[in-house]
Formats: C-alpha cells, structure tokens, sequence
C-alpha cells in the first residue's frame, strides 16, 4: 500500500477487497451511488462497520445520497496498488498449486502468478495455465530477477520451513501459505495462512453447534 495513505485498521484492511469487488460491478452496471445499507446487504458486513471503515478513508456518506461509487472505486484501487501488477510466484505444482495456476486472478484484482517452481522433474520445465515451472534450485535467481515479492506456498509442509527460508533470502516480502506448518519468519515478512481443511472442519462445527436459523 502507498506510503503517504493513511493507516487503517488491519480489520477494516482485509474488507477492503470485498468493497472493492462489489463497488467494481457496480460501477460496470452504470451506478453512480450506493447505500451503506445497499452494500451492507451485498457484502455481508453491517452497515456501522462499513460506515466506519468508509471514514477512515475520508468517504462521508450523505444522508439520503449514500456513497459515490466513483469515489470509492478510485480510493480502493489506489489503496489496493490496483493500478500496479503485482508478480506472484507459486511453490509446489501439485493438485492445489495446479488449480491456483488455471485460475485467473486478474479477473478481480490486481496480481498474477508469473512463475512456479517443483522440484519433481516430470513438472519443471512445462508451462501450466502459461505458467513456466522452474526447479527449485532456480528460486532466488528468478525471483530476484523478476522482482516478485508475494508467494503462495502449496508445498506438502515439511518442506515449508526450509522453502520459506529461501523465499526470504530472495527478498520475498509475503507468503499465502496453504501448507498446515506454521512458519517462523522475521517481522518483516507478513504471512496470510489458509488451511482449508480447517477452515472446512470449523464449518461443519459450526453449523452442528451454532445452527443458522432464520431472522
Ligand atoms: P500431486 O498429486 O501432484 O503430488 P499433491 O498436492 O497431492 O499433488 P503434495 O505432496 O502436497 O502433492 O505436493 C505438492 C507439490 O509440491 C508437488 O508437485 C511436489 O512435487 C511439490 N514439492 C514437494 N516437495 C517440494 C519441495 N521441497 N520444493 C518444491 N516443491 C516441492
């Protein structure tokens, strides 16, 4: 994020590309305004908390009026780094790491997967989703060269801790780690874990403990 913008809570930082997503198909529908109560129906977040991570970007909403979207939509691009491609690399090739290659990132923000690395040879040297994947011993070469900064970890986790390591010395400065392993990292590098086998298991107790039921 640009340096000279104002800090916002890490809270209402995750929710920003949520926003983002929707004010983006708002404004290709041709609207011009949205009601914190329209977006909070849209986004699943209620409206006192959009309201107040809309404030922290100076956006005051008018009674009545609602928000500008086109005002909105430039702030979250800007905020976002929407106008800057950011390069992305992807560690392990395999059925999770394959799947992130075929999908298109670009389709609703601002990033792509320029290169993947494996270390099975059956895999390096072929381009998946037009993506090349490169060895391993290969990382901190073609990282550095291409300035990529964010990877996403896909390896089985016991190779995570010693692959994060490179990744570090290679100046990557955020990992999206799929893997189960909980990585050590100094505080300079910023890691978003996604276990989805947990995430899937959290659902399922929750709606054996905590049942939705109807408003
Ligand atoms: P597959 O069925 O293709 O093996 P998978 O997702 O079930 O996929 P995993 O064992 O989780 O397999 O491995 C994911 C990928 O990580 C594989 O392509 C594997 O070759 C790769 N991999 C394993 N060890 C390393 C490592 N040390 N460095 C980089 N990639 C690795």
């Amino acid at each position: 994020m640009n340096q000279e913008q104002v800090r916002i809570p890490q809270a209402t930082a995750k929710r920003l590309p949520l926003y983002y997503r929707f004010l983006k198909n708002l404004h290709s529908s041709g609207k011009q305004r949205v009601s914190s109560a329209e977006l909070s129906e849209a986004v699943k977040v209620d409206s006192a908390t959009i309201r107040r991570d809309f404030s922290y970007f100076g956006a005051l909403g008018k009674k009545g009026y609602g928000y500008n979207v086109n005002y909105l939509l430039s702030f979250f691009r800007k905020t976002l780094d929407q106008d800057e491609l950011t390069k992305v690399a992807l560690i392990g090739v395999g059925n999770l790491g394959t799947a992130f290659l075929h999908y298109n990132f670009l389709k609703n923000n601002n990033t792509k997967i320029e290169l993947a690395f494996d270390v099975d040879e059956n895999k390096v040297g072929s381009e998946i989703g037009n993506v090349p994947v490169y060895h391993m011993a290969e990382i901190e070469t073609r990282l550095q060269e291409e300035n990529v900064t964010v990877a996403i970890l896909t390896v089985p986790a016991p190779a995570a801790q010693s692959i994060t390591d490179r990744l570090i010395q290679a100046d990557i400065k955020g990992i999206l780690n799929f893997t189960p392993a909980r990585l050590n990292v100094p505080s300079t590098i910023r890691i978003h874990h996604i276990d989805l086998a947990v995430e899937l298991q959290s659902l399922v107790y929750f709606l054996k403990h905590y049942p939705v039921t109807a408003e």
